[in-house]
């Protein structure tokens, strides 16, 4: 091929070879049949035929940046994990995210917003997978995929459905406290810098004397909390669907680094036995006033990914990876997800979804993982023993005894909810939030938000469990909301006007 035909110097194929053409087919004739041993072509069109892996069927729309986590206090009384050893600075990524949308959707819908930060530290990866809210809609794992599915679309008309969505909130009245939450205000964030963090379920941290405590983590913005009027969110949804993902790129291209400062909570390991509520439930915060906030260090995020899919796409959070003074706790929402998140990967990128750049444990000395082969398998230890034990020198572990980061447990195999304490009720934080924390106007917004996503679609015979539900949280409330959408229902606006305005023809 001359250089006059290959502009810029040219393409090649996939194996390296100058490429024939990008522009035309081999053809027999230039109106005949495109011929089968074009293999450029051939190349081409099967490879983009498996250009996208599956999106994530959670947080399937986000993006996210790396940057650096700094631990500036000494909290080493708590933890021997070495990230948050005072000083210590630590590579890091994090990726913002909406629920229940799919890949292309607005940003500025409703939703909880994920909060996922991977740290690569020198002990192995450690990923803290959040939310921008501290508590969730359910309590147990069994619930999980009936709720997602609840939130996403209907099997037989591929819509959205609010009813659908009030009809599983209200059987789960749990939920109350995180749909309380996400009616409110900061359901709709200014942007991800102006959202704040949350590990959400309870940790255990543990020291280098092996005393353990339980945690929650608290990521402060320090831009401060800001949010969007559902009006504003729902223009700029028509506007601009990625708003959130730009505003984020936009900031560190103008070197304005967004930054969280770490707080955590810090429970001894023996109160969690006699609190007045039950501190693993995911549904529940950790009042400040029983247990004050206490600084960890600084996250600030500034340097944007290179390549979108290979860093943000194939990202692979999971709360799997933990380091050593780090473990769970018997949230039995942790326990499902510890399990849930590392399966998804290996179905979405691969078994090998660990050797990417992007998820490799780069900062320690060396992986020696016994995992073999697979698909896309890249790194290999060459003729070193499969097996473990082995007489041929290759480490392993053979850990015995107490778990470090365990607790005891004990009874017979039940299938049953957690056993109720003193203070363990469904509306009871629900209801601080809404009389203690909010003011007037922001009760007003919570009415009309949830009225109007009511008279989005919520069928008249779920609308009692509804009204039910908000009574439960505040008579008053409750009372304004069946008001707010009975003069609604009576002169209903047309949602989705089947004749929209501006149609020319
Ligand atoms: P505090 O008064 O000590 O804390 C109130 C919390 O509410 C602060 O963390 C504040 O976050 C947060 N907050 C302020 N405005 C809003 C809003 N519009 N929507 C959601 N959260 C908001 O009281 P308690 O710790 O006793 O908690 C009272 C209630 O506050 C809880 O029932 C819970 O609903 C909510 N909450 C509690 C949190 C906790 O971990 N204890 C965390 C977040 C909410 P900030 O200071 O960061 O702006």
């Amino acid at each position: 091929m001359s250089e006059s035909s290959r502009p810029q110097g040219g393409s090649t194929t996939v194996t390296g070879a100058p490429a024939p053409s990008d522009r035309n087919s081999l053809t027999l004739g230039d109106t005949g049949p495109i011929l089968l041993h074009d293999h450029h072509f051939l190349d081409q069109m099967a490879h983009f035929n498996r250009e996208r892996v599956p999106e994530r069927n959670v947080h399937a729309k986000g993006s996210g940046a790396f940057g650096t986590f700094v631990t500036t206090e000494d909290v080493s009384a708590y933890t021997k994990a070495a990230l948050f050893q005072p000083g210590v600075e630590t590579e890091m990524l994090a990726r913002f995210s909406t629920v229940a949308g799919e890949q292309g959707s607005p940003d500025t819908w409703r939703d909880p917003r994920g909060f996922s930060l991977k740290f690569y530290t020198t002990e192995g990866n450690y990923d803290l997978v959040g939310n921008n809210t501290p508590v969730f809609f359910v309590r147990d794992t069994m619930k999980f995929p009936h709720f997602i599915r609840s939130q996403k679309r209907r099997g037989g008309s591929g819509l959205r459905d609010n009813d659908m969505q009030w009809d599983f909130w209200t059987h789960n009245p749990e939920s109350a406290h995180q749909v309380t939450w996400l009616m409110g205000d900061r359901g709709l964030p200014r942007s991800w810098r102006h959202m704040n963090g949350y590990g959400s379920h309870t940790y255990m941290w543990v020291n280098e004397a092996g005393e353990k405590h339980w945690i929650k983590y608290h990521f402060k913005s320090d831009q401060g909390v800001k949010c969007l009027t559902q009006e504003s969110g729902d223009q700029i949804a028509g506007e601009d669907s990625d708003f959130h993902r730009r505003d984020l790129r936009e900031a560190i291209e103008r070197e304005e680094f967004p930054s969280w400062t770490l707080h955590v909570q810090v429970m001894p390991y023996e109160d969690a036995k006699t609190y007045r509520f039950n501190p693993f439930d995911l549904t529940k915060v950790w009042p400040h006033g029983d247990y004050p906030l206490i600084k960890v260090g600084t996250m600030t995020l500034n340097r944007n990914p290179d390549n979108f899919f290979a860093e943000i796409e194939q990202a692979a959070f999971e709360p799997s990876a933990v380091v050593p003074g780090i473990g769970f706790s018997p949230d039995k929402m942790l326990l499902g997800r510890v399990f849930s998140y590392a399966d998804t990967h290996r179905y979405r990128i691969g078994p090998n979804y660990h050797q990417l750049p992007v998820n490799r444990p780069k900062n320690v000395e060396s992986v020696n993982t016994y995992t073999f082969d697979g698909p896309m398998a890249y790194e290999h230890s060459g003729d070193a023993p499969v097996y473990a034990p082995n007489s041929y020198g290759r480490g392993y572990s053979d850990l015995t005894g107490g778990a470090e980061d365990g607790w005891e447990a004990d009874g017979e195999m039940v299938r049953q909810a957690y056993a109720l304490r003193e203070e363990d009720d469904d509306f009871g934080q629900a209801r601080t939030l809404v009389n203690e924390v909010w003011d007037d106007d922001m009760r007003d917004r919570f009415v009309a938000n949830v009225s109007g996503h009511i008279l989005g679609g919520v069928k008249e015979q779920t609308l009692p469990r509804v009204f039910d539900y908000w009574k439960s949280v505040d008579p008053d409330l409750g009372k304004r909301i069946e008001e707010t959408v009975r003069a609604g229902a009576a002169d209903p606006p047309a949602p989705h006007p089947t004749e929209p305005e501006g149609v020319i023809g």
